[in-house]
């Protein structure tokens, strides 16, 4: 029996936007039933193979001024660290448009990581209330977060976006080379200046962490349900539950954290939204001689090395076409050399290596999709976190919380809201 206080809501999807959901809904004394084909924490999602940063510097969206200048080398170099699968261009214009445009607006960057920052300031110490509430404390670590360059004036080259940042609050350290040696005595000399985050934590086994939090919900009470969500069932005009492969599942909530399946469910709940894969890559290496007590954001290769309990992982790389096209490994090993010139304590080594590739679900403006269907009051949509999933999954957490509660949100949802993509559509008629 549902009264305002105490709904039955389903979560579309078990990744960590939809497990950081469902874990505070179920706090606030809602039944939850999370849906996902996939076992939680497994390699389907982002969340498995992410690069394990929570960074309150991930501010910046991906698309820059005069990024289009660039257009060129992403179609013709597939390797290169952005790059667009020219098979899939037809399809992707206008994602391709709609991002390009987003960079290149003036002032539309600084506005970007002001509203990114509303969910991303407090990032780590929300993981660690999270991962101590589920039992997991020791998943989450508060190191700091080191992005290394290779002097000074490689930093300064890009003092532009470290600025933004600086507006933003972010805590930042200028570290020498002595400094830079301290935190991490295993890179390669070739870096020789450094910016510490101070406040920036990582989670050391993010598939781990997902399972974990879905173990915790299930001992508190959510249902894990393992099924394919096929759509939304609207009949009489209102949400009345979720279409499954496995049969239907009433409830008087939804939340879509289904990552980049998101979109049809979002379509039938009225917003056609510009959901694109931008697809990332992993290598994970098991037996390295060194540990990184620092993750290291060599800047010249735009990926983060970090410890995990498999190894050391390098991850990184945007691609951005369909999300099921075969994976190009080619990915996998720029990173994997560039992991090697690095570390040199890695040359000359035969590895036991892994590799993985994953989509980050990413709208062109690189904020998430967090607000009340257009058309369907009832379904909440919380996807579209491209680049910052892992960090910004509380605060997302708390909005739809708030959003679900009708109490006046404890964060400024409105830059998230699918309006701003201005793509309703009309709903068909009760059927
Ligand atoms: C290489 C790489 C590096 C990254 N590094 C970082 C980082 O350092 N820090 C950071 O914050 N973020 C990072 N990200 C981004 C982050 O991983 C994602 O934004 C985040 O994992 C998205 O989480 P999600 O729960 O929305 O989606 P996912 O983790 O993809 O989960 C979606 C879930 O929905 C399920 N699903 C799909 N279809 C259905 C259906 N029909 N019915 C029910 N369930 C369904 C899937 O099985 C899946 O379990 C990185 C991403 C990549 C690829």
């Amino acid at each position: 029996m549902s009264n305002f206080h105490s709904r039955h809501i389903a979560v579309i999807g078990a990744g960590i936007v939809g497990l950081c959901v469902a874990e505070r809904l179920l706090s606030e004394g809602h039944r939850v039933t999370v849906v996902d084909p996939a076992a939680p924490g497994g390699a389907q999602a982002a969340s498995y193979g992410n690069g394990a940063f929570i960074s309150p510097a991930s501010v910046l969206p991906m698309s820059a001024p005069g990024l289009w200048r660039q257009v060129p080398k992403m179609l013709l170099d597939p390797t290169g660290a952005l790059s667009v699968r020219l098979r899939d261009l037809p399809g992707l214009l206008p994602w391709l448009w709609a991002f390009l445009r987003a960079g290149n607006r003036p002032g539309n960057v600084a506005r970007i990581a002001g509203d990114l920052n509303l969910l991303l300031r407090d990032a780590p110490a929300r993981h660690a209330e999270l991962a101590a509430r589920t039992g997991q404390s020791d998943l989450i670590r508060q190191t700091g977060l080191l992005y290394a360059f290779r002097d000074r004036a490689a930093w300064q080259a890009e003092c532009s976006v470290w600025q933004i940042r600086a507006e933003c609050g972010v805590v930042m350290e200028d570290c020498t080379a002595a400094r830079l040696r301290a935190l991490a005595p295993d890179l390669s000399s070739d870096y020789g200046f450094g910016i510490l985050i101070s406040e920036g934590a990582h989670c050391v086994d993010p598939g781990g962490y997902v399972a974990g939090l879905a173990r915790y919900l299930t001992v508190s009470g959510a249902e894990l349900r393992q099924d394919r969500v096929l759509g939304l069932d609207l009949s009489g005009g209102q949400l009345r539950g979720l279409r499954c492969a496995g049969g239907d599942l009433p409830c008087d909530r939804a939340v879509i954290a289904a990552g980049i399946a998101s979109a049809p469910f979002a379509t039938e709940a009225g917003d056609r939204l510009p959901l694109a894969a931008e697809r990332g890559y992993h290598v994970e290496i098991a037996d390295v001689p060194f540990r990184l007590d620092v993750p290291v954001m060599p800047q010249d290769g735009k990926m983060a090395n970090v410890t995990t309990r498999g190894g050391l992982r390098a991850a990184g790389q945007v691609e951005i076409a369909v999300p099921d096209a075969p994976p190009n490994w080619a990915r996998a090993e720029v990173l994997l050399s560039h992991l090697k010139r690095s570390y040199p304590a890695l040359a000359g080594r035969s590895h036991d290596l892994k590799r993985w590739m994953g989509c980050r679900p990413s709208m062109p403006d690189g904020k998430p999709v967090i607000g009340r269907a257009s058309a369907v009051p009832e379904v909440i949509h919380a996807f579209g976190h491209g680049h910052v999933g892992l960090a910004s999954a509380p605060a997302t957490a708390e909005i739809v919380a708030d959003l679900i509660a009708g109490r006046p949100p404890r964060r400024d949802s409105a830059p998230f809201s699918p309006a701003r993509f201005g793509c309703g559509v009309a709903l068909r008629g009760p059927t």
